[in-house]
């Protein structure tokens, strides 16, 4: 996984288990506070998770902030700091249940940000563990509670082709070299394209991604088992304040092994303002390129609407507002909606399905668990790839002689890379998008079970775009688990938290894929991870607060009960004991809050899916580190030199945000740079 160790020998993927053992360097009186704290959010089990939530904060996060939540540990030990933050002069563990949760929502509703920062990463760590751990016997108490069982389906008998290549024994110096045409890093939507277009025409292909391989046989049952394996920094990946948690994937197949499926076509303003604002041709081809990827990947509406898109169909008839069915990059898959923990059933057509298939099936090796460190540029070309590989033996040093090399490590990773490398250009890793998603549970007399069923089959259309313009975007369905869910539910005691668990199989939850308003800044960290910065602007809090009361209008038209606008604190509107003549009053009400919402740091609650933007393409030299074709550009002073064979070809290119799953747009620019590279090999 890009940004955490390469692990230290020859791992293969039943190896990752969770180890439930405290981190080497952890006091006991930290882990016992920990635990306190654990208990204060969700009661049960806190010793465990105490100890699981120590191993993922060591392996994850970067050292400073590791150094930094233990201090808040340590801090909340000392009878004296707490006499003055508590006005009690005992340890947090030896204050009442009643005065922990007093203490704990003081520092959620501080006007200090490091604290309120500092409330959400335990909150959201702990109350996921909760809901996501199956515990030593795979029978989480809340699971039973709430009727959860994510289905398991048979692993399919026809696995996928895509086996990793095993690298060759190391030579005297300890090195691996390999030679190839081209180099792709990253094995995620971008990447994958570029590197079965290329193998099929011929070429000889090195694929390098930093995570690990997993075949449906071994895809994780659970959802703690499946951030651990397949996500981004263990699922742990947010802004450096803490307050956007971000969501991407990291194993072979990156993101495509772990989505939701929507397959997207950008807005037409958007493909219109590329093409003017940034010279990027978005037409004809763009729109072939889009068809046959669809062909390729099987693209089809989901052949069941499940209870929470049937939500967003009916809210939308009675209030008349557009809404859609959605096409999905799968084919046979109805039920189990396994599909956030890899696709044990083969059915999903991700990277490993198909076009890292498509790739291998051309002689392409797939090299699992190989980090790229830097590109070799040598009197201006690309000459290949320093990387870092697990094997057998321990980490060896991997380097792959190439002509030509395609950065495709996401948007989050792709910038290190390239400063790694030595690429100069003032807008690599800067212009970040994330389309800030805010969520509204809607809570039904029925139950939904948003974890089960073919993941967002429907679509609010009412404001995307075409409508709004920079304003514009769509709303879905959040199939989210119960990690998922807990950590997204506002916390404002350990009973109320509980109690809208218990109901979890009622939630209808909604997202509003927003066109970003505010923008941010990847900054390579110290262990080979990011500090990720993001700030909305005054038109993306007024986006989200739009699509707030859109949500909540929609959640009500469908009939939830309960309405809940997610964040600290958070706005609620309940049906239930409201006499029918003041139920039109007291959502005005609602409304009124929610376009009042506040989206301050670690206040609303944002989520981010698509990361984009951070090696942006486009043909203007000083603004646009990479060209219209994906050559990448550098020079302080000439940025229209071009480092002749280096290519990026991911999510990294997009100029701006598009408001819409932006997997197809991903894969459509890829293959535009695949074609530029086949012309210049
Ligand atoms: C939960 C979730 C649901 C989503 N649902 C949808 C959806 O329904 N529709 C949609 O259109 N989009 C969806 N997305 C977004 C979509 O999957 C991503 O935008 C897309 O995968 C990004 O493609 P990419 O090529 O830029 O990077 P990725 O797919 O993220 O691939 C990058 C890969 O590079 C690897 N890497 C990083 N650094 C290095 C390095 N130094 N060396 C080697 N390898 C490296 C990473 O491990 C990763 O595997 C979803 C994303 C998530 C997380």
């Amino acid at each position: 996984m890009a940004g955490r160790r390469v692990p230290a020998a020859g791992v293969v993927a039943g190896e990752r288990a969770l180890r439930v053992t405290s981190p080497p360097g952890w006091s006991e009186a930290e882990l016992a506070t920990l635990a306190a704290v654990a208990e204060t959010f969700v009661r049960g089990g806190a010793v465990r998770r105490a100890t699981l939530a120590a191993g993922a904060i060591e392996r994850s996060l970067e050292p400073d902030q590791v150094r930094q939540l233990r201090r808040v540990l340590r801090l909340l030990e000392s009878p004296a700091a707490n006499l003055v933050l508590a006005r009690r002069a005992a340890r947090y563990r030896d204050l009442t249940p009643a005065r922990r949760e007093r203490y704990l929502l003081r520092w959620a509703n501080s006007p200090i940000p490091q604290r309120r920062a500092a409330f959400h990463a335990l909150r959201r760590l702990l109350t996921f563990l909760a809901y996501a751990d199956p515990g030593e016997t795979a029978a989480n108490p809340h699971w039973r509670a709430i009727g959860y069982a994510a289905e398991r389906p048979p692993a399919t008998l026809d696995l996928s082709p895509v086996r990793p290549y095993a690298l060759p024994a190391a030579g005297a110096a300890g090195t691996i070299e390999l030679q190839a045409d081209v180099v792709v890093v990253g094995s995620g939507a971008g990447g994958g394209v570029v590197a079965a277009d290329l193998a099929a025409g011929g070429r000889s292909v090195v694929v390098l991604e930093a995570g690990p391989f997993v075949d449906e046989t071994t895809m994780p049952a659970s959802e703690l088992d499946s951030f651990d394996r397949l996500y981004l920094d263990h699922g742990l990946a947010a802004t450096r304040d803490g307050a956007v948690t971000l969501l991407a994937g990291a194993a072979v197949g990156g993101g495509t092994l772990i989505n939701w499926m929507t397959w997207a076509m950008p807005p037409d303003d958007v493909r219109a303002e590329w093409q003017r604002d940034h010279g990027i041709a978005m037409g004809a081809t763009f729109v072939a390129d889009a068809a046959a990827l669809g062909v390729e990947l099987s693209v089809a509406p989901a052949p069941t609407l499940p209870p929470r898109d049937a939500a967003i169909l009916r809210g939308a008839e009675a209030l008349s507002w557009r809404a859609s069915t959605i096409e999905r990059n799968a084919r046979d898959c109805t039920d189990c909606g396994s599909c956030s923990f890899g696709c044990p059933r083969g059915t999903k057509a991700s990277g490993i399905r198909a076009h890292l298939a498509t790739a291998q099936a051309h002689g392409a090796r797939v090299v699992a668990d190989a980090r790229c460190n830097r590109v070799l540029v040598e009197g201006g070309r690309a000459t290949g790839v320093e990387a870092t590989a697990g094997t057998a033996v321990g980490l060896v040093k991997l380097l792959v002689r190439a002509p030509q090399v395609v950065v495709a490590a996401g948007a989050l990773r792709t910038p290190g890379v390239l400063a790694r490398s030595g690429i100069r250009h003032p807008s690599v890793g800067r212009h970040l998008r994330i389309h800030p998603a805010p969520v509204v549970a809607g809570r039904m007399f029925e139950p939904v079970r948003m974890w089960l069923g073919p993941l967002q089959a429907a679509r609010l259309d009412e404001f995307a775009a075409s409508q709004r313009g920079r304003l514009g975007y769509v709303v879905e369905s959040a199939p989210a688990h119960l990690g998922l869910l807990a950590q997204a539910m506002p916390w404002e005691g350990a009973d109320a938290h509980a109690s809208v668990m218990q109901r979890a199989a009622n939630i209808a939850p909604l997202v509003a894929v927003t066109r970003d308003g505010g923008e941010g800044r990847v900054v390579e960290a110290k262990r080979g991870g990011t500090r990720i910065e993001y700030r909305l602007d005054a038109d993306g809090v007024a986006t989200l607060r739009h699509a707030l009361v859109s949500m909540a209008r929609l959640s009500r038209a469908s009939g939830a009960l309960e309405v809940i606008a997610v964040g600290m604190p958070p706005a609620v509107f309940g049906r239930e004991g409201v006499p029918s003549g003041g139920e039109s009053t007291a959502f005005a009400a609602f409304e009124d809050r929610l376009s009042r919402f506040d989206f301050g740091p670690n206040r609303g609650s944002v989520f981010s899916a698509h990361q984009m933007g951070t090696a942006r393409m486009g043909s203007d030299p000083r603004l646009h580190p990479c060209d219209t074709d994906g050559h990448v550009r550098s020079g302080a002073r000439a940025r229209d030199v071009v480092v002749r064979g280096l290519y990026v070809a991911d999510a990294s290119l997009f100029p701006t945000g598009i408001g819409t799953n932006p997997m197809l747009t991903i894969m459509a620019l890829a293959r535009r740079v695949a074609r530029t590279v086949a012309a210049e090999g």
